[in-house]
């Protein structure tokens, strides 16, 4: 491993960090794993050239790589180990080209969403996908994770916000997928391919990033108190059932919403008290909210509508701080499920029963608009315990059973490389473990995350 170390600094010199806090920092992510030791060194790419040598080196000796964004991850896919190297790309943060006419933006991986964000609004053109995570997560680690967020029932995912992506492969070549057209059906959709791939496929040191115009109009807000979580879950299924597109729609049962409450100082919510909070843009705005709050009241909600930009922000940080907030009651396992949204009422019930019956706390937030729950079962001390990760297991089969998935947004990584096969069934498995293979044959990309 010395002799890996000795080739990366001839050719990288400084940019090879293998100080003790910098390897031991590698070793997690936001999830609460950690790998079982340091990784042999930290890469911190500054050009496509670095990623490429370092590549070059990993393929020749047979050394795992690891590459890592700004380690927000909540699936354990960026955590480095033992005779390891983790490939860090927060380093490579350029903008290469801003094109709002062809709304499209050639990046590097590294840079920040909000950041990117915030370029882009000078020109009157946005980035879609907005994990709550936007501030302190890359646009490479999104791509890698296929991230949504709480806009992206209205405005999509990353998978529909990538025209192309430049990719450099295990053995150190640099190839580019995709295109800078709108259109573009030329072969088989590497880009699709390589969004979500968790690191495992090769190393994104590129994108083309299909853009949007800014929103118009004044941004409403609809904030929709509820005392039970069923009649919560079925009115936002309403809402979109109607027809309408809220923006934003997302659900806080009572047990996030009191631990928010309690971290930002607000007033302690009414017992039981279950919150959605949507919000709509556009020029129809208006009459949207008006709709949904009408729903929504009808569902069983006391409803506020409101067109002030502080009660909106107001709202956006009662529930970007659920994160946080778990974090305050002990360690957290954030789940991940994704139900059709007609199912959600059913997700409720069914982890309701799971906590009753495993004597768990599970408090949930829910992307309501596309179906996304995120249950954080709570526990002490710093691994998880078995007993959360039966509760866990059943309800993963509980998705699966509603037609849903184990993960909408987070992805696979370690957290839930167990059940992959489970939901994939053998032949997809097999043909997606042979795509593995075939792009990286010495299994260095990131191994033992996903396909294990
Ligand atoms: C407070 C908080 C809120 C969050 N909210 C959301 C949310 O709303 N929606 C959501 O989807 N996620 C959310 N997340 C999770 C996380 O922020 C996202 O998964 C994000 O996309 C990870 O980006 P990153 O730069 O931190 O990547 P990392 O954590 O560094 O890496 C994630 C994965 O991508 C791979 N990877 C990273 N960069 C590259 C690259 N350039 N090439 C190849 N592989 C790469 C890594 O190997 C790893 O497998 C949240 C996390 C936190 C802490």
């Amino acid at each position: 491993m010395t002799d890996v170390v000795e080739m990366l600094r001839a050719e990288l010199g400084e940019r090879v960090d293998t100080s003790p806090a910098a390897r031991a920092a590698a070793r997690t992510d936001r999830s609460g794993q950690r790998s079982a030791g340091d990784p042999i060194a930290v890469v911190h790419a500054t050009d496509v050239s670095d990623v490429q040598a370092t590549m070059r080196i990993a393929s020749a000796t047979g050394t795992p790589v690891v590459p890592r964004g700004a380690g927000t991850g909540l699936a354990g896919g960026a955590n480095s180990d033992v005779g390891e190297i983790s490939l860090s790309l927060a380093g490579m943060t350029r903008i290469h080209e801003i094109a709002p006419d062809d709304l499209l933006a050639v990046v590097e991986p590294g840079i920040l969403n909000a950041d990117l964000n915030t370029a882009l609004a000078e020109h009157g053109v946005w980035w879609a996908p907005d994990p709550a995570s936007r501030a302190i997560s890359t646009v490479g680690g999104n791509i890698a994770t296929g991230a949504g967020g709480l806009l992206c029932a209205k405005y999509g995912v990353v998978r529909d916000a990538v025209l192309g992506v430049d990719v450099v492969l295990a053995d150190g070549e640099l190839v580019r997928f995709g295109h800078r057209t709108v259109k573009g059906v030329t072969g088989l959709d590497l880009t699709a391919l390589m969004i979500g791939s968790e690191g495992t496929l090769g190393v994104i040191v590129g994108a083309t990033l299909k853009l949007r115009r800014l929103p118009t109009g004044i941004v409403h807000s609809i904030a929709a108190v509820f005392s039970d979580v069923r009649a919560a879950a079925a009115g936002t299924a309403a809402v979109t059932a109607a027809g309408l597109s809220p923006a934003i729609m997302e659900l806080m049962d009572a047990t996030s919403l009191r631990a928010v409450h309690a971290l930002l100082d607000l007033p302690a919510p009414a017992a039981g008290s279950v919150q959605v909070t949507a919000q709509t843009d556009g020029p129809d705005a208006a009459e949207e909210a008006r709709r949904i709050g009408e729903i929504l009241a009808s569902a069983g909600a006391s409803v506020e509508v409101s067109d002030d930009p502080d009660r909106a922000e107001e709202l956006l940080v009662i529930r970007r701080s659920m994160h946080p907030a778990m974090e305050s009651l002990g360690t957290a396992l954030i789940e991940d499920v994704s139900v059709p949204r007609s199912a959600m009422p059913d997700m409720f019930d069914a982890i309701a029963r799971i906590e009753r019956e495993h004597g768990l706390v599970i408090p949930v937030v829910a992307h309501a608009g596309d179906g996304n729950l995120h249950p954080n079962f709570i526990c002490d001390g710093p691994d998880i315990p078995p007993e959360v990760w039966r509760a866990a297991d059943e309800m993963f089969r509980v998705a699966l059973a509603l037609g849903g998935t184990l993960t909408g947004e987070h992805g696979v990584g370690v957290l839930k490389a167990h059940w992959l096969r489970e939901e994939l069934g053998d032949r997809q498995w097999e043909l997606q473990r042979g795509i593995k293979t075939l792009f990286d044959p010495q299994n260095i990309l990131n191994p033992g995350k996903v396909f294990v």
